[in-house]
């Protein structure tokens, strides 16, 4: 019997002064953050726990401490095998004992791996969930485990975005072993996905901890359809921003990834691709660039990210329309974990929707699937806060403004726009509602395209009226129109506009529309990953460049990532404390114990010298 669960239960504030001491200790934290000390506490109470939390919340230190709590081994479930690794190492460089167990490693290393943890030597032990099947038809787990966890739990839920049928079989764990407490962790949030979660493992009257899904480092954005040329340059100039640290381009497609990819290349930048037509080692070693910080922006398919640690994400962009907001919400969430700020930017446009829609209609559970589509388009033409409508979708409400993201920072100058909101609607009246928005734009323009002269648009009577407005604006005109219920999109019938009975009083001028001045983009720099790039110019960036050049050299030399020698977040510290003792050193945020041995030297002489 292992002490959390003897028949004398350790006393709770006894708890929370270990726990406390073990953060400080093995972490260099000085605090729990909010949630996490009730977690650690329910856990070793040998309560079921559910834990629900955004990406970059917190959640591997709800079952790291509790397995250095008890005296037996905590089994960590992961769905990819081939991130175990970075987990492990994670774990190692703070002194924990941890290892895993899977096909990637030789079997008698499995074995000694799991003769270590039997014998209690071994603090942690991560496994899919096939190969716990797998064991568990042979080994008993009673006696040495005092913990399951079982990381990514909305796999387990058909209802979730990511179901893996091998998740399905986890439900066992309870009705084998119900003993041993067992605790889910999920950065999903809907109530759907988290009651089945519950149900499906078999969770005994758990202790359910949801935290505010608020991510406020992420700042948000959203541009209406940018041509292809804006979306490179816009990407381009965020790398630029960031030049040593890392972001992500996801698309629709792998050629959308793949084009991307080469434009970036061309460019000069350090960008490769990821997507599911890559061979396995391809993959992996993409993956292995990204994490070690080796490219400045993967270009990929939602086939990447899930499980990924890395800390210094510092930018996402969708360069479509994600499918639903839980999928964007955890896409853009893998950016800034360290609490850093970070960027995300979404481009959408009409063909997303179309081609999303096509996939719904191809997929099972269409109508909520293609609900949830709606209420994605919705949060893309929204005009208050964007953060505001982001945390109400999943139920939580904001009583304020983020003033981080681009409708607070740059919020709709309105005017009366009843004649452009006319001519367009006229346009679409007189094709007979049988074009889409980009022939209404031209003709409003006076284009003459060879298609447009062919259906005769030219001679329609609202041809060349709107001539004295921009492409890009016209566009915004009639995306809003969309957005206000004045024009309906015909996806089924390749996209052509639609007037609504709003439309029709609108171009009768039975009542006014009100429309928002499209915002100007900040003026187009010429961007080139060639050109020199720019040297630090106060003190503090310059320490802190140093300061990363020096975690880059540590990392190479031991193999394992930058980010998990030490976090910007730490170097951060590092620069604002400027320790030059081993005594100074312990006391910057992320530095324990572990890693103050083995590092305070050569960082404090950095210091030293830099000062
Ligand atoms: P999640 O698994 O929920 O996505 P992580 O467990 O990876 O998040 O934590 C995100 C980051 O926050 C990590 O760098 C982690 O070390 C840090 N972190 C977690 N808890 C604390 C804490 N109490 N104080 C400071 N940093 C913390
Ligand atoms: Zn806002």
């Amino acid at each position: 019997m292992t002490t959390m669960h003897s028949d004398k239960p350790t006393p709770q504030s006894d708890v929370t002064i270990r726990a406390k001491a073990l953060l400080n200790r093995f972490y260099g934290y000085r605090d729990f953050r909010p949630g996490q000390l009730d977690i650690i506490k329910s856990i070793m109470s040998g309560r079921d726990t559910l834990v629900l939390m955004p990406t970059g919340g917190g959640k591997s230190i709800c079952y790291q401490i509790p397995a250095m709590l008890g005296e037996g081994c905590t089994i960590v479930v992961s769905p990819l095998i081939s991130l175990m690794k970075d987990q492990v190492s994670g774990l190692n460089a703070n002194g924990i004992p941890a290892a895993a167990i899977n096909s990637n490693n030789a079997e008698i290393d499995n074995q000694t791996a799991l003769r270590e943890a039997m014998r209690g030597k071994i603090k942690l032990l991560y496994m899919s969930p096939e190969r716990l099947m797998l064991e568990m038809e042979h080994v008993d787990f009673r006696g040495w485990v005092d913990l399951f966890a079982i990381d990514e739990a909305h796999c387990i839920s058909q209802w979730g975005h990511d179901f893996r049928p091998e998740y399905a079989a986890l439900g066992l764990i309870k009705n084998r072993m119900g003993k041993i407490p067992v605790m889910a962790l999920t950065a999903t949030a809907d109530k759907l996905t988290r009651d089945d979660i519950v149900r499906q493992l078999s969770l005994a009257d758990p202790y359910i901890y949801i935290s505010s899904f608020d991510r406020p480092n992420l700042s948000l954005r959203v541009m209406a359809s940018p041509p292809k040329k804006q979306k490179i340059a816009y990407i381009s100039r965020l790398i630029d921003r960031y030049p040593d640290d890392s972001g992500i381009v996801y698309t629709l497609s792998r050629k959308g990834a793949e084009t991307v990819n080469a434009e970036l290349q061309l460019k000069g930048y350090k960008s490769i691709v990821y997507h599911a037509g890559l061979s396995a080692s391809e993959r992996d070693r993409a993956q292995e660039m990204f994490i070690n910080g080796e490219v400045q922006a993967v270009c990929a398919t939602v086939a990447f990210g899930m499980g990924i640690d890395k800390s210094n994400i510092r930018w996402v962009v969708h360069y479509n329309m994600p499918r639903n907001i839980e999928s964007y919400y955890q896409e853009i969430g893998r950016a800034g974990r360290d609490g850093l700020k970070a960027e995300t930017t979404l481009f959408y446009s009409y063909a997303d929707v179309a081609t999303l829609q096509s996939f719904i209609n191809e997929s099972g559970q269409q109508e909520i699937n293609s609900e949830k589509l709606k209420r994605m388009m919705d949060y893309c033409e929204s005009q208050i806060c964007r953060r505001r409508m982001l945390l109400s979708y999943f139920n939580e409400v904001l009583d304020h403004d983020c003033h981080n993201c681009d409708v607070c920072l740059s919020p709709p100058d309105r005017f009366d726009g009843t004649v452009p909101a006319q001519m367009a609607l006229s346009a679409i009246v007189r094709t007979g509602e049988k074009a889409g928005k980009q022939m209404i734009i031209d003709i409003l323009r006076g284009s003459a395209r060879a298609e447009l002269i062919k259906l005769q648009y030219d001679k329609l009577k609202t041809y060349g009226v709107g001539r004295m407005i921009s492409f890009a604006e016209w566009s915004e005109y009639v995306s809003q129109l969309i957005q206000l219920g004045a024009i309906d999109i015909a996806y089924d019938e390749s996209n052509h506009l639609k007037l609504t009975t709003y439309g029709q009083k609108i171009l009768k001028s039975e009542v006014k529309v009100m429309l928002a001045r499209p915002h100007k983009e900040p003026g187009e720099k010429k961007s080139s990953a060639k050109k020199k790039k720019a040297e630090p110019v106060n003190p503090a960036e310059k320490l802190f460049s140093e300061l990363k050049s020096l975690r880059k050299e540590i990392a190479t030399r031991e193999g394992i990532p930058p980010y998990l020698v030490f976090t910007d977040k730490t170097l951060m510290d590092m620069v604002k404390r400027r320790p030059v003792t081993m005594n100074e050193f312990i006391q910057v945020e992320g530095v324990g114990e572990r890693k103050c041995v083995k590092y305070w030297a050569p960082f404090t002489s950095l210091i030293k010298n830099f000062i």
